[in-house]
């Protein structure tokens, strides 16, 4: 399809605005042609109204009938064909077998989406009967289930242009519980976005649903994004990319008058700790898989494992100078904006100065202003006590090793952790029955614990939990992958002593969609 570089209002293509922005290339640096209009504040405004409107008739859509509006998603970014894949290629670098398996992954999160709702039973259906014969008071009949919460506003990051942007898990969740979405689309692939929101479009269209399901607003300055966050009629954010920006809109909806949840899932270092048996057994393989690891996609995942914990020993010298030598032959890999090649070399400058750091090995030079080498950088455990820098993300591919002299200061380090997607513990059956306590350490500071693999390579399921404590995220409860990610944008309602006929389907006596529900305490699905 040819871009247009207009926002998408409902069924309306709309360039109001003065002010344009252009995509860059940043493999070459070069500027791509399409102009894309920044929103104006009335274009949001038209956005937010209809999907103020359409809520009322989308939030009653049956679980089938959404089903059959995601599946239409899928379809239609099927449709778009290899002019999705080519124009993301230009805009993000990203190469073609990467960005089809992204597709793919959005297009199976959209169907596994689909399949909770024809299942039904996400909504947590509960039923307590009435019983007024109890003494002293009688019990009321009290019914309750998940509803949507509203128009939702979704942001989504530059690192995964498919399954975390306009149609990523966000907006699916969002959609799937019944709310409308207004997505504010990614500066650095806004023809991607445009053309995923063109999907979207034409699925509304197609499935009947009301006209302000979705919407979708361009823009470059953070105004656009922030007049989302601020307007009265947003009910929720859906947020991922850097602490920086998922903090300021956190704290920005906590200022309104009616402040809102934001689920901002945010960076992460994803600390790996590996352990004494398995370094014995495995140092070589460990290290060899681990320099795969940190450097995969040029480590531009928020599941990138940017901390090893290890203890001082021959076999923990050995994982490094493999680890070095496999870093050393690296190639630089091209960045996906200049902006986050230029955080990563201030990043990794600030790592590289504090105090008890030493550079370990470093990939190749590079070779043009657009691309970046690996790092793995060494210190000890006591400097990552004393100095806060060592954890931050520094999103690209570097990594920090620590060492410890002992167990107990793998466990003071490990106590010392903020909040992580992710923790990997790599061990043989002693190691993790010697390691308990840490691993207990470890299960109070991450969203999901890994053994004996690599954090990277989120899996989309039901069990998936993406997310983790602060700062990883803003709200720990949650996650932003797999079917669980719905439940951000729902909250229980409670019905008591309605009349069947009020009831919604999934509350009615005779259970007419054959959900489960808990009734009187018990699970059935009668
Ligand atoms: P980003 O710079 O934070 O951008 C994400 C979106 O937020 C963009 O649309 C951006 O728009 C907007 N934004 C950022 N700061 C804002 C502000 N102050 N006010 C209003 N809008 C703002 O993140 P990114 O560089 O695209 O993505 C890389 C980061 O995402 C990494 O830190 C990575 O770890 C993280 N990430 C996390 C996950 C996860 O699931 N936890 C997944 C993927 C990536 P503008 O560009 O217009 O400001």
């Amino acid at each position: 399809m040819e871009l247009t570089g207009k926002n998408i209002i409902g069924a309306s293509f709309s360039g109001e605005g003065q002010d344009s922005f252009y995509a860059v290339n940043p493999g070459s640096g070069a500027q791509l042609t399409t102009a894309f209009k920044e929103a104006t504040a009335s274009e949001i405004d038209k956005a937010i109204a209809l999907a103020v409107q359409a809520f009322k008739s989308y939030r009653t859509k049956s679980g089938n009938e959404k089903a059959a509006f995601l599946d239409s998603i899928a379809d239609e970014i099927i449709a778009l064909g290899d002019d999705l894949i080519q124009g993301c290629m230009q805009e993000t670098g990203l190469p073609e077998a990467r960005l089809i398996g992204e597709r793919g992954r959005t297009v199976n999160q959209l169907k596994l989406f689909a399949s909770l709702l024809r299942d039904g039973s996400w909504v947590d259906a509960r039923i307590d009967n009435a019983d007024p014969e109890r003494k002293p008071v009688p019990k009321p009949d009290v019914r309750s289930m998940q509803r949507a919460l509203g128009p939702v506003g979704v942001f989504g990051a530059s690192n995964f242009p498919l399954a975390f942007s306009v149609a990523g898990g966000d907006t699916v969740s969002a959609l799937a519980a019944g709310c409308t979405v207004v997505v504010k689309a990614h500066p650095a692939h806004p023809g991607t976005c445009e053309r995923v929101g063109y999907a979207i479009q034409q699925a509304v269209r197609k499935s009947g649903m009301p006209e302000g399901t979705f919407s979708m607003v361009q823009g470059k300055s953070t105004a656009v994004g922030l007049s989302l966050v601020r307007h009265p009629m947003i009910k929720a954010i859906g947020f991922t990319g850097s602490f920086r920006g998922g903090k300021a809109l956190f704290d920005e909806a906590a200022k309104r008058s009616e402040p809102i949840p934001v689920y901002a899932e945010m960076g992460s270092t994803n600390p790996v700790f590996i352990l004494p048996g398995i370094l014995r057994e495995k140092s070589e393989t460990i290290a060899k898989d681990f320099a795969a690891s940190v450097t995969l996609g040029v480590g531009q995942f928020c599941t990138n494992p940017g901390l090893v914990f290890l203890q001082q020993s021959d076999d923990e010298r050995k994982f490094k100078s493999t680890l070095s030598d496999a870093i050393k032959v690296m190639d630089p890999g091209v960045m996906l904006t200049g902006d986050i090649r230029n955080n990563f070399k201030r990043g990794l400058a600030k790592l590289k100065d504090a105090k008890g750091v030493q550079v370990l090995a470093q990939a190749k030079d590079e070779k043009t202003n657009h691309d970046a080498s690996a790092h793995i950088l060494h210190s000890d455990v006591n400097s990552f006590l004393s100095e806060t820098l060592l954890e931050e993300e520094v999103f690209g591919p570097s990594s920090v090793i620590i060492s410890g002299k002992s167990k107990d200061e793998l466990l003071l380090a490990a106590s010392k952790l903020g909040g992580h997607l992710t923790a990997t513990i790599h061990g043989t059956e002693d190691d993790l029955k010697n390691y308990a306590d840490l691993i207990a350490v470890l299960e109070q500071k991450v969203g999901r614990l890994v053994i004996n693999g690599y954090p990277t390579g989120v899996e989309v399921c039901h069990a998936m939990v993406h997310g983790g404590p602060y700062p990883s995220t803003s709200d720990s409860r949650t996650t932003s992958v797999g079917t669980l990610a719905i439940t951000r944008f729902a909250r229980p309602v409670c019905y008591q002593n309605f009349p069947s006929f009020l009831l919604p389907d999934e509350l009615k006596n005779d259970n007419p969609l054959k959900i489960w529900r808990m009734v009187d305490g018990e699970r059935r699905k009668d």
